[in-house]
C-alpha cells in the first residue's frame, strides 16, 4: 500500500492527524523536529515517542527519501551536483554551491517544465508532473545528509517555473521556515520566475520577504518571445509592471536574470532600452553567459557578457556577472537530467523502494 509523505504535512495538518489519533498536542512539535531539523529517516528513531505512535505513525504515512542516481563533486570550487530519483522514477536535479557566507542549494520544483524557453535544457523533454513540499524539502536534506554541510540558503532556480507550482511552492516555504521545524529564514531564500504575472501579484501579498529573481533575457519584446514563449502571453510591459508592484509592496529590491547569447540581446540598443524601462526600479542585473545546451545553437563569449555590463553600468544600471560555479561537472540547470535521459531513455530509475505516494494526502 501506498503512504502520504509525512515530509509534505504542514504543523497543522500533522496537529489534527494528531488529535484525531487521541495523540496529545505536543506530540506535533516532537514529531515535526525529527522529521524538519534532525532529518530523521525512519520513525524508529524517534525515540521519545510511544512504540504505539510511532507504530500508528508507520501505519499511515512514510517518510519519503530522494535517491542519489548520480553526484558530480567540482575540482575546483566544492560545487557538488545531484541527480536524485523520485518514488515515481522520475528524476530531478539539485546544486550544491559555496559561497562564503555559506552553503547555498539550487532546488528543482517540477519534473520538466512547461514554459519553453528555448536556451534551457530543462524544458526540451517537456513537463511531467509537480514536485510535492516534502519532494522539495528531501533535495535539502539529501544534500546534506550526503555532503555533511549545512544548506543556509536557497535558490529556487532548479528544473521547473516555481510559480507554476504555487501552491505547493508556498507549502515548502512555509514547512521550510516554521519555527517548530528548520526555522529558515525566507530572506535566505530566492525564487526565479520567467514571469507569471499575475503569480507575482498573489506572491507580494505573502509576506514572506524572500528575493525575487525574474528573468528578463531581453528587453525587448520581440526578442524575448523569440527565446521565451512566456513573453507571448505577458508582455515585458505587464512584467516589469508586477515588478514594480512586488517592490511596492515588499519593499524587497527585484534581482534580473540576463543571460547573454551573441547575437541576441547583447547589443547597445538592449542595454539603453533596458535602462529606460527599469528606470525608478530598485533593481540588480544578474549578467549570465548563456550556457550552451546541446539540442541549440546559443553561445557567447566572456568577453560579450563584460562589455554588455559595462554599457548596462554606463546607463546607469547595476549589473554583475555571475560567477560560474562547478563549470567541470557541467551544473547548468537540467543539463545532467538531459543526459540521463539521452543514455538511458525514459525508463530510468525505478526506484520505488519506500512505497511513498507522490502526492501529499
Ligand atoms: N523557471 C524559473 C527558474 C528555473 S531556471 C525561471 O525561468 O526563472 C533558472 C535560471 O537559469 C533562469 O534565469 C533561466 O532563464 C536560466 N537558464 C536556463 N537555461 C540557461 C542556459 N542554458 N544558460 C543560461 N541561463 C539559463
Amino acid at each position: 500500500m501506498t503512504k502520504t509523505d509525512i515530509l509534505s504535512l504542514s504543523f497543522g495538518e500533522l496537529s489534527d492527524w494528531l488529535a484525531e489519533a487521541g495523540e496529545p498536542k505536543f506530540r506535533a512539535k516532537q514529531i515535526f523536529t525529527w522529521l524538519h531539523s534532525r532529518k530523521a529517516t525512519d520513525f524508529s528513531e524517534m525515540t521519545d515517542l510511544s512504540l504505539s505512535l510511532r507504530t500508528k505513525l508507520s501505519d499511515s504515512f512514510c517518510i519519503n527519501r530522494l535517491i542519489v542516481v548520480k553526484r558530480l563533486e567540482s575540482a575546483i570550487d566544492n560545487t557538488v551536483k545531484y541527480l536524485y530519483g523520485l518514488s515515481d522514477g522520475s528524476l530531478i536535479e539539485s546544486v550544491l554551491m559555496a559561497y562564503k557566507h555559506g552553503d547555498s542549494l539550487c532546488v528543482s520544483s517540477q519534473v520538466g517544465c512547461k514554459m519553453g524557453c528555448n536556451f534551457c535544457a530543462s524544458t526540451i523533454a517537456g513537463f511531467v508532473r509537480n514536485l510535492t513540499p516534502g519532494e522539495m524539502l528531501g533535495q535539502i536534506y539529501e544534500a546534506e545528509r550526503d555532503s555533511g554541510r549545512t544548506v543556509s540558503s536557497l535558490v529556487l532556480m532548479g528544473i521547473g517555473e516555481p510559480l507554476d507550482n504555487y501552491d505547493n511552492v508556498l507549502k515548502f516555504l512555509r514547512l521550510l521556515s516554521a519555527p517548530q521545524g528548520r526555522g529558515m529564514s525566507l530572506r535566505h531564500v530566492t525564487l526565479s520566475t520567467c514571469g507569471l504575472v499575475p503569480m507575482i501579484d498573489r506572491l507580494a501579498e505573502e509576506g514572506l520577504g524572500l528575493t525575487l529573481s525574474v528573468s528578463l533575457h531581453a528587453a525587448d519584446d520581440a526578442s524575448r518571445s523569440r527565446i521565451m514563449p512566456v513573453n507571448r502571453k505577458y508582455s515585458i510591459a505587464e512584467l516589469l509592471g508586477a515588478c514594480r508592484r512586488y517592490f511596492d509592496t515588499t519593499g524587497r529590491r527585484i534581482t534580473f536574470e540576463y543571460a547573454v547569447i551573441d547575437g541576441v540581446n547583447g547589443t547597445r540598443e538592449q542595454a539603453r532600452l533596458l535602462a529606460k524601462q527599469l528606470e525608478g526600479l530598485p533593481c540588480h542585473i544578474n549578467l549570465i553567459p548563456v550556457n550552451p545546451v546541446r539540442e541549440r545553437n546559443y553561445h557567447t563569449k566572456r568577453d560579450t557578457v563584460y562589455s554588455f555590463q559595462q554599457m548596462l553600468e554606463q546607463e546607469g544600471l547595476n549589473a554583475t556577472v555571475r560567477r560560474t560555479l562547478g563549470s567541470d561537472i557541467n551544473a547548468a540547470c537540467g543539463q545532467l537530467r538531459r543526459e540521463a535521459q539521452r543514455e538511458r531513455g525514459e525508463d530510468i530509475a525505478d526506484s520505488d523502494s519506500n512505497g511513498c505516494r507522490n502526492g501529499p494526502g
